[in-house]
């Protein structure tokens, strides 16, 4: 069975990097009716904060990643925490200990310095010089009568190591590349090269799918591999997520973080779903896919080599898409809030006001790519008092505009139906013969008038929502203006 986990430093928040990481373990899991696993990385206890922690997993849940094993769900391991599995660290660096593998160093980072540069001299890479490989008993009791604290470092292998990577293929590492490493910290906190590879192996692991920049790791976890006898898992490096210029993606570039996607109003699905485009395609081509649907697709094989370019025009458009084609009452709760930021409706809402807004949000929704904009789209539905722009302002002014605002009014004070398109369309084209002003010369001034913009939904739509009385009131101001 496959198993992928998602391996996380809880040392900031999640972004749009780690939680494409997230999800392609996540989908690959469940595209072949395996489990996905969530482990906490927090052994570097300066930058590991437990409130990370706790806000990646409402992140995951939030997106709907989630996992078989882990925190919270629990499983067969004692902890997913690695701060909550020192002791297994250490029982298999002993181990290492007491197969030769490993050993005590009592070196000072001063020491490790000289060793390196004596290692660089000899025409060997500045690596470790073995220094404490072979300590005396002696020489250990009096390192440690000096006060000296220990860390455990590894024996590196002196020959070539290669895998095969899922998505990068053959990678090779010569021999010599790497010295003797620290497994283990003075503190009893284990490296992440060390614990990353006890964990995958205790926690079956079949297939390690994560960010490109632990490529180069690879070989030092493969060594642990080969001397503590586990079985090696598959690779699968994803490259980086880039942003426009090309540059690694940063908050330069805008939102990152998962959770200011979440405050601007995207659906969790739509980020999903544009996520998983981030170095991968459905063999149809296809862009607009479900969860269900991109785990019946999602295969390794489809990730691509080269850096993803993150679009914020692309998520955009795809989330566009789920915000049009969610139910509409969840779409109504979701841009309530927003709609009570803007300080044009008072709380608490009644059932008229309620029915009202929905009828917004129904309407205002298709101009929304997350529902944080919906702010920009319902002022004119709910009061007098809107901006008028610029452009709608040298609209207004024309004396052809004033004539189709003179007409329409008095059609509206004639016409008894709701405003819904047919009747609009009805209206127009009278006034069209009447005036033999047409085009957006007819439908501009209207717009304009009603709304204080040129561009916005399709007037039919915003009559029957503000009324006629309204409309007549505001075309009114503007004659008299
Ligand atoms: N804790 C590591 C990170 O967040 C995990 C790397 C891995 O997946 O092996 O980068």
């Amino acid at each position: 069975m496959v198993k992928t986990r998602f391996a996380p430093s809880p040392t900031g928040k999640l972004h749009v990097g780690n939680v494409r990481t997230a999800l392609f373990a996540y989908l690959y899991a469940k595209h072949t009716g395996g489990k996905f696993v969530l482990r906490i990385e927090d052994t570097d206890l300066d930058r590991s904060h437990s409130d990370y922690i706790d806000k990646l997993m409402e992140d995951m849940k939030w997106l709907s990643l989630e996992w078989d094993e882990g925190p919270l769900v629990g499983g067969p391991e004692k902890s997913y925490l690695q701060s909550e599995r020192l002791d297994i660290y250490k029982e298999y660096a002993e181990k290492l200990i007491e197969d030769g593998r490993a050993y005590y160093c009592y070196c000072t980072p001063e020491e490790i310095e000289a060793g390196k540069k004596e290692m660089e001299a000899q025409g060997k890479g500045p690596i470790y010089n073995g220094k404490c490989r072979n300590l005396t008993s002696a020489q250990k009791r009096q390192y440690e009568a000096e006060g000296r604290k220990p860390v455990v470092r590894f024996i590196a292998y002196e020959e070539d190591f290669s895998f095969k990577d899922i998505v990068k293929g053959e990678v090779n590492f010569p021999s010599g590349m790497v010295g003797d490493f620290v497994i283990l910290r003075a503190n009893g906190m284990p490296v992440y090269n060390y614990s990353v590879v006890i964990d995958d192996a205790l926690m079956g692991i079949t297939h390690v799918i994560r960010a490109d920049e632990h490529l180069s790791n690879t070989v030092r976890q493969l060594m642990i591999y080969k001397a503590l006898k586990f079985k090696v898992p598959e690779f699968a490096h994803l490259a980086l997520v880039l942003g426009p210029d090309r540059q690694k993606l940063s908050k330069r570039h805008g939102a990152t973080s998962i959770d200011e996607f979440r405050k601007a109003g995207y659906l969790p699905e739509a980020l999903i779903n544009y996520l998983a485009l981030l170095g991968w395609s459905s063999p149809d081509g296809r862009e607009l896919l479900s969860k269900e649907e991109l785990i019946s697709l999602f295969d390794l094989d489809r990730i691509s080599p080269s850096p993803a370019i993150f679009d914020i025009d692309k998520l955009n458009w795809v989330s566009k898409h789920y915000i049009i084609n969610s139910d509409s009452e969840r779409i109504y709760k979701l841009a309530l809030p927003y709609i009570v930021e803007t300080g044009l409706v008072a709380t608490p809402i009644d059932e008229k006001k309620e029915k009202f807004l929905k009828a917004v949000v129904e309407i205002a929704k298709g101009y929304c790519s997350h529902l944080s904009e919906i702010k920009e789209h319902i002022d004119y539905f709910i009061t007098d008092d809107f901006e008028i722009t610029k452009e709608a302002r040298d609209v207004l002014e024309k004396e052809e505009s004033k004539i189709v605002l003179k007409h329409f009014k008095e059609a509206l004070l004639k016409e008894e139906r709701v405003v819904v398109d047919s009747v609009f369309t009805e209206i127009a084209k009278k006034i069209i013969s009447e005036t033999n002003i047409k085009g957006k010369n007819f439908f501009m001034p209207i717009r304009a008038a009603i709304t204080g913009r040129i561009h916005g939904p399709e007037i039919y739509y915003i009559l029957p929502v503000i009324g006629k009385e309204v409309a007549i009131r505001r075309i009114e101001k503007i004659l008299n203006s």
